[in-house]
């Protein structure tokens, strides 16, 4: 019995002994707290900026990554249990889809407000684009002048039968242009627009972006419909083959001459249930430093959303082109209209 008792007082006084400690490992930033992450962008275009943020803040972050409509029903199944404080996914489709599941809270924050254009995040401060890419045409530079080429609208006249190559109608990216073709031109046209684009189509939709830009390069259509970092990726790519398909194809920038090519984001949003909220802003608020936007632009050949951030050589070398200043939500607004037109316009 006194056995006991000795050895509880002493477990008592280390306890104390370590409370007295804590404040100042605290003060010495060795515990600042941490963050869980859900990230639909993959470890390597997002883990270098992340560790830069750990050393400057002594936030620890817990990346998880994932396939974004994965990630975003893992969160919903989760609930209030979640692990994640801020999930990062692509497309203002699916960041719409979020905040519509009802998985994000509003953020107030002056930074994020002053940094990020305001067509370029959600106006409840639910989501935030990090990262701008643009839907564009990558065609043959053997079968097509660019001289031919003009607009989205222009690609559903019969000039181009049999000629397009475009990914499905499932895909998010797709239901954003269309979606943007109805805020532009109403349900009616984009409807005919649809139908054109089907009749136009060199094949059955298959395969991603990349699939798209090699069966233009080998003249199975002339030109496909991809979004800019996929250009720039095969033009950069470690692959050699994806490389030498690269060399004989152009990327235009359509409706230069009117509203400006079609604009779309990666971004991010604080969990409703974020257990560590605090120190998810401050990585949302990081993640528009200088930096860190050359980073994470640059890193899968983007657009900086902060204006006058350098950009990368590639993306650079394409020279400037007007963009679509749509404000994004309206991609979520009109997505399940873009769903149901292509459903009747017979796009698989
Ligand atoms: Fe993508």
């Amino acid at each position: 019995m006194k056995q006991i008792i000795k050895s509880a007082s002493l477990v008592t006084l280390s306890t104390l002994g370590l409370c007295a400690t804590l404040p100042a490992i605290a003060s010495e930033g060795a515990s600042k707290g941490e963050v869980n992450l859900y990230s639909a962008r993959k470890e390597a275009l997002i883990k270098p900026i992340l560790d830069e943020f750990s050393e400057e803040t002594g936030i620890k972050v817990n990346l998880q990554t994932g396939k974004a409509d994965a990630l975003l029903k893992r969160i919903q199944t989760e609930g209030k249990n979640t692990k994640a404080d801020l999930f990062v996914t692509v497309d203002a489709g699916r960041l719409q889809r979020a905040k519509d599941a009802g998985v994000l809270q509003s953020i107030n924050s002056a930074k994020l407000n002053g940094r990020i254009p305001y067509s370029l995040r959600d106006k409840n401060g639910q989501w935030y684009g990090l990262s701008k890419r643009s839907r564009v045409i990558v065609y043959n530079k053997d079968k097509v002048k660019p001289s031919e080429l003009s607009t989205y609208e222009d690609l559903a006249s019969p000039k181009w039968k049999g000629r397009i190559c475009i990914r499905s109608s499932g895909n998010i990216y797709n239901q954003s242009l269309l979606a943007s073709m109805i805020a532009h031109h109403g349900k009616a046209y984009a409807l005919n627009w649809a139908k054109g684009i089907v009749a136009n189509m060199a094949r059955a939709p298959q395969g991603n972006d990349r699939a798209q830009m090699k069966a233009a390069s080998a003249g199975v259509c002339d030109i496909a419909i991809v979004n800019t970092y996929y250009y720039g990726n095969i033009l950069n790519s470690k692959n050699l083959k994806e490389r030498k398909y690269s060399k004989n194809l152009g990327i235009f920038f359509p409706n230069q001459k009117d509203r400006g090519a079609h604009i779309n984001v990666s971004g991010a949003g604080v969990t409703k249930y974020a257990k560590n909220k605090e120190n998810a802003v401050k990585l949302l608020e990081y993640l528009t430093d200088t930096t860190a936007q050359e980073f994470y632009a640059d890193s899968n050949n983007e657009f900086p959303v902060v204006n006058g951030t350098r950009l990368g050589a590639t993306v650079k070398s394409w020279g400037k082109f007007k963009e679509d200043n749509l404000p994004i939500n309206k991609l979520g607004k009109y997505n399940a209209d873009a769903v149901k037109i292509f459903d009747k316009a017979g796009w698989k």
